[in-house]
């Protein structure tokens, strides 16, 4: 059977795979090297340095492509290197739309490092297509988009605003770390690149540093591999093959996942401590008609704020939280709490982080797949 033709079940588990040719291990090997013997200069068997390429960073990559439904996978040392080989695209003059709600380090990535080389960021909460289309002129080269939004889960209409983009001759380029191709796969609803945080749920068990992209387009791709191996922040072998293991369970994972979020989700919101909880999942989110049409399920992320909730009561609870851990990072299998106005989010001035919603008091929750009854028992405990 073709694994084109792979359902996402099975592509998680054998896309872009094969046995390896030396001795056919099922698992490909761990190449911890960084260079291969030539025959004769130039004569190798496809790989030459370890930057430029190398047989398990290969598997890995084959795998992004397969789960994104893509044809080009490229695999990075983080995700917000993946990022910045994105931005490296662009040149001076050059302008971006971005969504307004986004991971911290994105927005010190886009202000703190590329304003400087001349490179124009425009902020927009992107619930409204319209927004977009104002903040567009000659210059823009980019919309980049984050679905479900960090940490406000705000959902984002990818194939209007992929059409726009068509419309406007702009490229397209989602981050998908929250949602996975589990949930949407961005490249079938007109992206036209998809990258991930593979820190997060394709890595999945908080033991690796790794990013992401995938396209469809060779030309882009070429243009992205030529900056992968130009600036070099490549992922090494061993963090691809903790990369590639991950993804093979990504699925069951994120059915957990979906269904403990749900869980804890319809907790906290029946909670009489609780003021307000974010979750794209419940019928009256503002977008969940959207969330419904363009996602599998809602995932474990979830964000709420307690009944006067200010900073000092938001850091008691995580405090008191024993099952969660207070800790940054998100999408492993263990749960976790944090509190964005002082960890991921801090990077970002109050003032701009408020003004789309993170205020002092919002806690974030990424929803492991312990048993749910655990879970619960203990956000009961740590809210009393
Ligand atoms: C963590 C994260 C990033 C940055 O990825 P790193 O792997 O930490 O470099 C980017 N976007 C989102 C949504 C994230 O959660």
């Amino acid at each position: 059977m073709s694994e084109k033709k792979l359902r996402f079940n099975s592509k998680t588990i054998h896309g872009g795979q094969q046995p390896d040719k030396a001795y056919g291990a099922v698992m490909p090997p761990i190449y911890q090297t960084s260079t291969y013997a030539q025959t004769t200069p130039g004569g190798h068997q496809g790989y030459e340095y370890s930057r430029s390429g190398n047989p398990t960073r290969s598997a890995l990559e084959s795998a992004l492509a397969s789960i994104e439904n893509g044809n080009y996978g490229l695999a990075f040392a983080s995700g917000l290197s993946a990022m910045d080989a994105v931005i490296k695209l662009l040149n001076p003059g050059d302008e971006v739309v971005s969504t307004n709600d986004l991971y911290g380090g994105s927005y010190r990535l886009f202000r703190q490092v590329f304003e400087k080389y001349g490179i124009r960021f425009h902020f927009v909460g992107m619930e409204d297509v319209a927004r977009i289309a104002e903040k567009i002129n000659d210059n823009t080269k980019l919309i980049w988009v984050e679905t479900p939004t960090n940490p406000m889960m705000n959902v984002v209409d990818l194939k209007a605003i992929a059409a726009l983009a068509k419309s406007k001759k702009l490229l397209l380029a989602v981050d998908n770390t929250f949602a996975t191709p589990y949930l949407q796969q961005p490249l079938d609803m007109g992206a036209d690149i998809v990258m991930h945080s593979a820190t997060k749920y394709l890595g999945g068990h908080s033991d690796v540093v790794a990013g992401a992209l995938v396209v469809k387009d060779k030309e882009l791709a070429d243009q992205l591999y030529f900056l992968q191996n130009a600036s070099g922040a490549v992922l090494g072998p061993m963090d691809s093959f903790l990369v590639l293991r991950g993804i093979k369970t990504l699925h069951v994972r994120m059915q957990r996942h979906c269904e403990n979020g749900e869980a804890v989700a319809r907790f906290l919101a029946a909670h009489p401590a609780i003021e307000k909880v974010y979750w794209p999942g419940f019928e009256d989110h503002p977008n969940h008609d959207v969330a419904k049409a363009q996602m599998r399920g809602f995932g474990g992320m979830i964000s709420f704020i307690p009944k006067g909730g200010s900073y000092e009561k938001a850091v008691e609870i995580v405090e008191n939280l024993k099952v969660f851990t207070l800790a940054e990072s998100l999408g492993g299998v263990e749960s976790l709490a944090g509190h964005p106005a002082s960890m991921t989010h801090a990077s970002i001035p109050k003032e701009e982080r408020e003004k789309s919603g993170v205020v002092d008091a919002l806690i974030r929750l990424s929803v492991g797949i312990e048993d749910e009854a655990d879970l619960i028992a203990d956000l009961e405990a740590a809210l009393k």
